[in-house]
Order: structure tokens, then sequence, then C-alpha cells
């Protein structure tokens, strides 16, 4: 296959998202993409680049006093009657126009085109964001290559729709088990009801008051909600089981084990087993380059409540937030698309912030 980012293609973001929707990269499927993007990186002279899986890493090293990431992932969900792209006035349509091939394309515009930029710059071109973590392209290199990731500060290009969304919650799964007694439901006394012991716990998930807390201007919106119900052994029988499963989605200023403690308060007297929970990242908006990177953008900064790829910069101590120009409530949709202009503008904000002073 002839490379489709050519030099004129590289040098316009808008050009260059088409071009990376237009190979197709479904999930495990990233090869292609990843080849291209490999070849182009390796010609470019300020650049040191590594591969790893379908995970590209490309970095300069300029001597500067502090280190940036950028990064952006090379997948996208299955296709949608939606491959290739098509253009509607000032929109674009296609398979992972928003989620999240036009921020991925800012990594790659600015690698090539910025020889000289304020901060030595690592960008990532990473592959299985959209599956299970264990084929996710940045927890591969976190485990293979952490040095990789040594930065003071990441930008996740992931769609925002324009706007600076820092840090994330953290989640937690859960399943809380009411037990009773068997018996036969002509016979009901002799039993006793699991399924109608777990009312307690829906009457506390109902009243629950979830918190409300605010981290460096961000707002965070926890939320604890039953998310599946299993009880019941036959229509003639008083269950002696029930399991709530409850997912707590929890603010970044508590760490998972504060959580489980909260979430076995909220549920005391009752059994409890976590059954899988990730840290939230703070939103680092404190670290320097954090701090120019908001005054480039010039509005402020909201919390990001779904949980991230950020939390895996956080994790090793780097501050790291999300910004880029596709509609979030877009990704995923078979009518996915991004408009032209915000890719411009983000364009424009990226420059602003990494061009030499
Ligand atoms: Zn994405």
């Amino acid at each position: 296959m002839e490379n489709p980012l050519t030099p004129e293609v590289l040098a316009d973001p808008v050009q260059l998202t088409r071009a990376l929707v237009d190979i197709e990269s479904v999930s495990l499927n990233e090869k292609a993409i990843a080849d291209c993007v490999e070849e182009v990186l390796r010609g470019v002279p300020h650049l040191t680049t590594h591969r790893h899986g379908n995970t590209v890493m490309a970095r300069t090293d300029l001597g500067r006093s502090q280190r940036v990431v950028l990064a952006g992932h090379l997948d996208t969900v299955p296709l949608n009657n939606n491959f290739p792209s098509t253009m509607r006035g000032d929109l674009m349509y296609g398979c992972g126009t928003s989620d999240m091939k036009s921020g991925t394309a800012y990594a790659l515009h600015l690698a090539v085109t910025l020889p000289d930029p304020r901060y030595d710059v690592t960008y990532f071109f990473y592959e299985a964001e959209e599956i299970e973590s264990r084929y996710n392209g940045l927890n591969l290199v976190a485990q293979a290559y952490p040095e990789w990731l040594e930065a003071d500060f990441a930008v996740l290009l992931e769609p925002t729709y324009g706007i600076v969304e820092a840090g994330c919650q953290g989640t937690m799964r859960s399943v809380v088990t009411t037990t009773g007694v068997r018996a036969h439901s002509a016979r009901s006394w002799h039993g006793a009801n699991a399924i109608h012991a777990a009312a307690e716990v829906l009457r506390r998930l109902q009243t629950y008051e979830a918190r409300r807390v605010t981290i460096d201007g961000c707002d965070y919106r926890e939320g604890m909600n039953a998310v599946r119900i299993n009880g019941g052994v036959a229509g003639n029988v008083v269950p002696d089981l029930c399991e709530v499963e409850v997912n707590y989605r929890f603010a970044p200023d508590r760490t998972p084990a504060e959580a489980e403690a909260h979430l076995r308060e909220v549920f005391a007297g009752f059994e409890v087993a976590v059954t899988d929970s990730v840290a939230g990242a703070a939103p680092g908006l404190t670290a320097a380059p954090a701090k120019e990177f908001l005054a480039a953008v010039g509005a402020a900064p909201i919390g990001k409540l779904g949980w991230t790829d950020v939390a895996r910069f956080a994790a090793m101590g780097i501050p790291a937030l999300n910004f880029g120009p596709g509609d979030p409530n877009l990704a995923h949709h078979p009518d996915e698309h991004v408009e032209i202009s915000k890719i411009r503008d983000g364009a424009a904000t990226l420059h602003r912030w990494l061009a030499p002073a």
C-alpha cells in the first residue's frame, strides 16, 4: 500500500484526520495504520521513534527542562456503515472522526511540523484503547517500557469538543449479598426471603446522597447505583440468595481503598464483595505546563466523569487531561462526525501552547 500520509496531508490537520479515518483500524486491526504512522515518523530527523506491537512512540530530545506527552489511540470501535469518511458542509463523517482520529491527527501533525517545541514532547500513537485493558497499547508500554511514559504532563487527545476535561473519576464494582432460608412458597413462613431483604439495600441506594467535590476548580459528581440484580430459585420457592451489583463512581480525592471503606459503611450489616476497582486521576492543573496549556485554551476546565487513560499517567505521578475536537456524545455513534472548524481551532490552540516562545 502506498502511504497516504504524504507531506501535504501531514501539513493540514483536517486532511490528515480524513486520511487517518480512511485507513480502517478497528481494535486489533491496527497494523496497517501503525505501519503508515511509523514510516512517517522514522523519516523525521528531529524525532527518535520506537514501536511496541502496534503502538508507535516518537520523541524529541532537545534538552528542555520539561517533557510533555501528546497521546492518541489508533483504533476505532467496529464500523457501522460509516467507512470511509464523507464530507457534508463543515462536517466530516465516519468511524473514528470524533473518537479520536481528529485528536490523533494533532499529535502526528505536530510531531512532523514542529522541530523546536517549547518542551520536549513524547508522541504516542497507540493500539486497542476501545477494548479490554490487557490489549491497551499504553498499558502494554507501561509494563514493557515504563520509561517511555516519563513526563511532567500529558494530554490525551480524546474527544472533549475543544474544552479541557481534567483528571477522571474512579470506578468500583461490587456485589451486595442478602441471604435467607429456602422454603416452599405455599408455606413461606418456614423460610426467609432474600429478595425481600434486598429492599433495604435498594432503599439505601435510593436515599443515598452522592458527594460533589471540587478539585483545582473542577467539579466531580459521584454516583452509586444498582446496575444488576440476581435472585430467585423457582416460581414456587422462597429464595435464599439475592445479589445486587453496585457500581460506585468516585471522585479522584478518594483512593480505591477509601472508596471501598465508604461503600462498606453505606452497606453496613450486609455482605459486600468488591469485584473490580480502578483509581481515578486528580486534575493536576497546577503543574507549569498544565497552567500554560490552560492559558492557551483560554476556557475553564471541567472534571472528567468517566474513566479514561489519563488515570494510567496519574498512576505514574504524571498529571494528565483530555482535550480533543470531537464531540464525546458522538463517539461510538453511527452518525459520528467532527466539525472542521473545531479541528482547526484545537490545532491553533496546541500550536500556541507548544510553539517556541
Ligand atoms: Zn477514544
